[in-house]
């Protein structure tokens, strides 16, 4: 078992054992660059410290071995010699995972009362000694004896405010002296024991506290929170100091290869002369831009600049470097990957492709789905929302960041927008008629509701940002005000709601947009190369089409016929129609509709030229469109001639105690098969139009709700009927498919006998989930969250699709429609068509395609593409 490496023994592909940071620390050595020497204790030593809580005589014999081989090549000693100047060492944390801020490092161990006069002598530089003294105090107390940096910091405040001090810089060297002293103190009021002066004593006792820094508890809770497993350990790398606090031509800084805001290729970085370590981000002086640098050394700078490129080449990404300055020389201390943000990611991954650097797989894999989110909805401020106060929380159902003033009525909302403000929708739940008042709100919050509610479905679709499930807001309707954990809330008064974390603020919170680019649209295109399965829209209007296409869909999935229906001028004869008792007069409503949906139509098939579209006949149970309030129930009545109580008649008549299982979808067309023929009609009397116009759309008519072939068979035959009545009177024809959605576990079980009578099938796994499991999808969120706090359930089956009981059903019924129409197309689109887990068993099935609201097009795009490359 080797228990050290020396950085010249290492490489870049040894982080699990050498941890992140001393795997590269070993390859920049290699590479020749600047390095100050030292060595790596392995992950493996670490894993036995823990078991046994002893440094054990091997490891610090070998230790010692090592220390010896530095001092040689340092030409320096760190057990102290009178004729050499004191080695002074770093010890620096570093795992296999990067895990930023969880262990800290100790910098100038070695010093001592003797060595730190040695010091001063041997670099003639007495500040310089006592102020590396004075932070080696403070940085080993901190990590080994965990005692607070604050109790350091008072002291140290204390005397700039005695002597009338600005900056650190201006702490005489008997100040400094004087403060070492109290320091010790400190050090040993806490410990009850002295300061350690011996360096070997000072390097074990640093080298354990970093072994057992690995279960600190921000470190386990970081490594929950990202999945990294417990069991690896931390290596620990030491090093020799050098010194960027040593005058005017001494410095340290950090360094990017490249701007990790946008990822312009530019160099991007801070630094500060005359300061060590934290000083750049601990925020005591402001650092200067990189590139002052290049004014003041221009030299330095010319070498940081070569060799950030050179490292760049290398590593094939944007690299992040940490250097000092010790006396105009330059060393290279730290280098890794760049976090970046998603502009940063998108652009570099395309440029670097463009330069050679990388190929078009590896720039995809580059690309995560939170990416693709964050580029396409503004995102709040990060400055501005680490100030806000979060006063409450629900589900993060559509994501995005919106601000605007509260109202808590769609009417209200269209009031207001009309003023020309901007507005967040609070409501309890929506329904299909708020849609207006949600497309003119920035935001929708809402009480009740999961992550597959109207609310969230609809604001998904329009890419709107949404909060769902807020059970902690109490409305109080009458006086026009909400509370949230205490906090009152009145109409007009100003919040601010992320859809991707679910948090709401008070106030208005600045965004950032992040506008889709051109690399953007680049990488779009490689997505599209590699991808195995289609992926359409759910897009129920020609704007709906249009943003579809601006993520290059391969077509409409499902178009939700009875989203057409709610507008002014609609809706009141699409309730007459739902009112009329005798078909003639339901035909005359009927009639009117008509128009209005080969106009939408028309429309649509426009934006959709060569692609498929599938059109959904009506769906949702009828009373969802009657009319609610007083005002408008006596409109309808007067305009369809009707008395007051024979309008409450019908409409009570409508009621139904169970809607999501009672008379929707394809039973109401059992009931009045001319809804659905007229929708037929629709269909297909625009796609001749279409064609006429030179446009191709072969249109695919889609049943819901089906649960028995006699069903389908039934409305087929009304259907076929009625569109070769429209092919005579126009005396052309369009090429178009009948198929069905499965939705309803028997129309699974019996999908040989349903596919005799489909082209297609197309899953609808959010009814296909609420009927397997019986878990109402408007309900269930009360009691979900309680499946998942007692890990009943480890996710929420209407955001992941349940692989093992839906998917069961899924590719049952997929094998047996094969066995009866061997070529029926698959096509999936419910809520979970996007969701990544369920990716491979949509592409082991081979279901055709996927279908998803426009703004997750790019997302689905990039699984597909991840999963095929
Ligand atoms: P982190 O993992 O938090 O980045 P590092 O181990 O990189 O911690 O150390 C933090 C800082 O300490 C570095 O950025 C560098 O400025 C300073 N430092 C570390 N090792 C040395 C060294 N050998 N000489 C001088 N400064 C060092
Ligand atoms: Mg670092
Ligand atoms: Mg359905």
């Amino acid at each position: 078992m080797k228990l050290i490496y020396q950085f010249n023994e290492g490489n870049k592909d040894m982080k699990d054992i050498l941890g992140g940071k001393g795997a590269n620390l070993a390859e920049m050595t290699s590479l020749g660059l600047n390095v100050p020497p030292g060595f790596t204790i392995s992950t493996t030593a670490c894993r036995k410290y823990l078991e046994d809580n002893v440094l054990w005589l091997e490891l610090k014999e070998t230790v010692l071995s090592n220390l010896r081989l530095l001092e040689l090549k340092t030409e320096k000693s760190f057990l102290g010699n009178r004729n050499l100047q004191p080695l002074l060492l770093s010890v620096r944390s570093g795992a296999p995972n990067s895990m930023p801020g969880m262990m800290d490092t100790i910098l100038n161990l070695g010093l001592n009362d003797t060595s730190v006069k040695l010091m001063a002598d041997f670099t003639s530089n007495e500040r310089f000694a006592y102020d590396s003294y004075r932070r080696f105090i403070e940085m080993f107390s901190n990590v080994v004896a965990e005692i607070p940096r604050i109790e350091f910091e008072k002291q140290l405040e204390s005397v700039k405010i005695e002597k009338n001090y600005n900056s650190d810089s201006d702490l005489t060297i008997s100040d400094l002296k004087l403060l070492i002293e109290k320091y010790k103190k400190i050090y040993f009021d806490f410990e009850k024991t002295e300061f350690p002066e011996d360096p070997t004593r000072q390097l074990f006792l640093a080298v354990e506290a970093v072994f057992r820094s690995w279960n600190n508890p921000r470190a386990i809770t970081y490594r929950n929170l990202h999945k990294i497993s417990h069991d690896i350990g931390t290596a620990v790398n030491i090093q020799s100091m050098v010194f960027g606090n040593m005058g005017k031509t001494s410095g340290t800084g950090v360094l990017f290869s490249r701007n990790p805001i946008n990822g312009n290729d530019e160099l991007f970085g801070e630094y500060l002369m005359n300061a060590q370590g934290e000083d750049v981000v601990a925020g005591i002086r402001t650092p200067l831009e990189i590139s002052e640098l290049n004014k003041e050394f221009p030299n330095i700078y010319k070498e940081l600049f070569d060799t950030s490129k050179k490292l760049e080449l290398y590593f094939k990404d944007i690299q992040d470097i940490e250097f000092t300055i010790e006396n105009g020389k330059l060393y290279f201390l730290q280098v890794r990957n760049a976090k970046r943000t998603p502009l940063a990611a998108v652009n570099s991954a395309c440029e670097f492709v463009s330069e050679g650097l990388i190929d078009k797989k590896e720039a995809i894999k580059r690309i995560s789905s939170k990416d693709i989110e964050n580029l396409l909805h503004p995102v709040f401020d990060d400055a501005y929302l680490k100030k806000s106060k979060v006063v409450g929380k629900g589900l993060a159902a559509s994501p995005g960041a919106a601000s605007g003033k509260v109202y808590f009525s769609p009417a209200d909302v269209t009031i207001a927008k009309n003023k020309g403000e901007k507005v967040i929708l609070v409501r309890e739940e929506t329904s299909p008629e708020d849609i207006e008042g949600m497309l003119y709100s920035e935001g929708i919050l809402t009480s009740k509701g999961g992550m597959t509610s109207h609310a969230a479905v609809v604001a998904r679709g329009i890419g709107k940002c949404c909060i769902t499930g807020c059970e902690d807001i109490a409305f109080n309707k009458d006086e026009k005000y909400i509370v949230i954990n205490d906090v009152v809330i009145k109409e007009g008064d100003f919040i601010s709601i992320d859809g991707s974390t679910g948090n709401i603020y008070l106030g208005e919170i600045p965004k950032v947009k992040l506008d889709t680019n051109e690399n953007f649209k680049i990488l779009l295109k490689w997505l599209d190369e590699f991808r195995k399965i289609g992926v359409r829209a759910n897009a129920d209007t020609p704007n709906d089409a249009m943003h579809a296409n601006q993520f290059n869909t391969d077509g409409i999935g499902l178009c939700r016929t009875e989203h057409m229906f709610f507008n002014k001028i609609r809706i009141p004869i699409v309730r007459s129609m739902i009112l009329a008792n005798y078909e003639d007069e339901r035909k005359e409503y009927l009639d009117e509709l008509l128009k209005f949906q080969r106009e939408d139509f028309v429309e649509i098939f426009k934006l959709m030229d060569n692609k498929p579209v599938t059109v959904r006949l009506l769906d949702p149970p009828l009373h969802e469109f009657l009319p609610k309030t007083d005002v408008e129930i006596k409109n309808l009545a007067a305009s369809m001639g009707l008395t007051m109580n024979d309008m409450l008649y019908r409409i009570e008549n409508l009621k139904e105690s169970n809607p999501m299982l009672g008379h929707r979808g394809c039973r109401l067309a059992i009931t009045f098969p001319e809804i659905y023929k007229m929708q037929a009609r629709a269909i297909i009397e625009a796609a001749v139009i279409s064609k006429e116009n030179g446009i191709n759309i072969n249109p695919e008519i889609m049943i819901p709700l089906v649960c028995d072939k006699k069903e389908l068979k039934f409305i087929k035959n009304h259907l076929v009927d009625e569109i070769n009545k429209v092919f005579k009177e126009k005396s052309n024809s369009v090429e178009y498919h009948i198929g069905t959605m499965i939705e309803i576990p028997r129309a699974a079980l019996l999908a040989d006998e349903i596919a005799e009578e489909a082209d297609f099938f197309s899953y609808g796994t959010n009814d296909l989930t609420q009927m397997t499991f019986g878990f109402s999808r408007d309900d269930s969120n009360k009691f979900l969250f309680d499946y998942m706090n007692h890990d009943v359930f480890s996710t929420n089956p209407f955001s992941t699709l349940d692989k093992k009981g839906v998917g069961k059903l899924i590719e049952m019924s997929a094998q047996l429609g094969r066995t009866t129409n061997k070529n029926i197309k698959l096509g999936i689109c419910g809520e979970q068509a996007g969701d990544p887990e369920a990716l491979e068993l949509y592409s082991k099935l081979g279901i055709t395609y996927l279908s998803c609201s426009p703004f997750r097009i790019p997302l689905v795009k990039l699984a597909l593409a991840k999963l095929a490359i």
